[in-house]
């Protein structure tokens, strides 16, 4: 009988007096909202993963949306993306009054299979999605010589993957260098460097950074730190439409430390994830996640696939009666109700990967202030569930196989 007093969240940011520190001193400072903070924490991030341009916003979705009318999707186009992904992700296509084509992942991840883009691309298609699911790379490298071939531009869904890398011309490079033509991440209490809320946008293109930083800020031709420290009078102008959709100082005060604190962050997960697989691998039909040679993910989750006779809620249940929290895999966009009209999307061949991926798949505690023993717990408790620790021949038959009674 497991202790009822135990609680593993699934997940767990890590601040502490560092960041109230630095939202002290942009509290005192009298700027809070967009500021120098936040062109530091730009130019931070930028030397980061290597880009030329990084430009703050105030989430992921914000920046997918910016990054898709920055190549010129708009209404009647075609954005080809992943279901298998979370919402906002078809959500920003969306708002651009484009339309969402949704391939399939490919067999051994939770990553799009690079095969389906080609075979879904029409003379609508503006731009590639692709998504850099849970922190693990997707295949850039195919992925970016098909947009190259046909000419269409690839923005990287690339909110869970600060601190992943990918193998690139020989070198290890970490992504949002961007290896596409825009990447885009978020800094969510879910992902692994936050700022409670926020989104960043990377960039080789001075143009399109231009336009991020004229559109996150109503379009206002001026920015109101410049008006702010000018000797002179400036009236600005509002050239074109934008929206407001800026990080604020305190944010970026708060990403900063996290920056600092990101690659520590990640080799810690590194770690974690490979004691999960050390204690997961190889039993009786549970799927761990493994990187391809040329990736290296940041570990923003780890999600295991069940084996097909077990019931992913029960297992979960199971779980969280043993003081344990997990979540279910990545969702399926094209399965919610938002998504029921003809018009809000475009399925390109079966989705029946993306399908059993959700079914199956259960994402487990990882944050870094984890012990080993507490993933060693977590695994023994998994394992403990009969049909995954002694898989049997037969499936077993009805709900019996799951311990009710503790
Ligand atoms: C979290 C997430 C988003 C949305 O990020 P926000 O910063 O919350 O807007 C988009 N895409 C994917 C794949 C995500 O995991």
């Amino acid at each position: 009988m497991s202790e009822t007093s135990r609680q593993i969240p699934v997940a767990k940011p890590v601040l502490d007096d560092r960041e109230v520190e630095a939202v002290r001193r942009v509290v005192l400072s009298g700027w809070v909202t967009q500021g120098p903070e936040v062109a530091a924490f730009e130019n931070e991030f930028a030397d980061f993963v290597g880009s030329a341009h990084a430009c703050a916003v105030s989430n992921c979705t914000t920046a997918l949306h910016l990054a898709l009318a920055c190549v010129g999707v708009g209404a009647g186009d075609e954005v080809i993306t992943v279901s298998h992904t979370f919402i906002a992700t078809a959500n920003a296509i969306r708002y651009c009054g484009a339309l969402p084509v949704f391939v399939d992942i490919e067999a051994s991840g939770y990553n799009v299979d690079p095969e389906l883009i080609e075979t879904a691309i029409t003379p609508r298609t503006k731009a590639i999605l692709c998504v850099h699911q849970l922190g693990m790379p997707c295949d850039l490298r195919r992925i970016v010589k098909i947009g190259k071939r046909y000419s269409i531009p690839v923005i990287e869904d690339a909110a869970c993957a600060a601190g992943s890398e990918i193998l690139w011309e020989g070198q290890w490079q970490r992504i949002g260098k961007p290896h596409g033509d825009i990447a885009c991440f978020s800094f969510h209490p879910r992902k692994v460097l936050t700022t409670g809320d926020g989104g960043m946008l990377t960039t080789a293109s001075d143009e399109y950074d231009r336009k991020f930083r004229l559109w996150r800020q109503h379009g206002m031709s001026v920015p109101d730190t410049v008006r702010h420290g000018a000797k002179q009078v400036i009236y600005e102008a509002y050239p074109e439409l934008g929206y407001n959709y800026r990080m604020t100082d305190l944010q970026a005060a708060i990403g900063r430390e996290q920056l600092k604190r990101l690659p520590a962050l990640v080799d810690r997960r590194r770690a974690l994830a490979e004691k999960y697989s050390e204690h997961l691998s190889g039993t009786s039909g549970l799927r761990t996640p493994s990187e391809p040679h040329w990736a290296r993910s940041n570990w923003q989750s780890y999600c295991v696939a069940l084996p097909s006779r077990l019931d992913q809620r029960e297992v979960m249940q199971t779980m969280l009666d043993r003081g344990i929290s997990t979540r279910r895999g990545v969702m399926n966009i094209h399965l919610e109700e938002a998504y029921a009209g003809a018009d809000t999307h475009r399925l390109s061949g079966s989705l029946g990967r993306s399908v059993a991926a959700q079914e199956r798949s259960v994402i487990l505690p990882l944050y870094a202030q984890m012990t080993d023993d507490d993933v060693a717990l977590v695994a023994e408790e998994l394992l403990s569930i009969p049909t995954i620790a002694a898989p049997t021949t037969a499936p077993p038959s009805g709900a019996s196989y799951l311990p009710h009674s503790g």
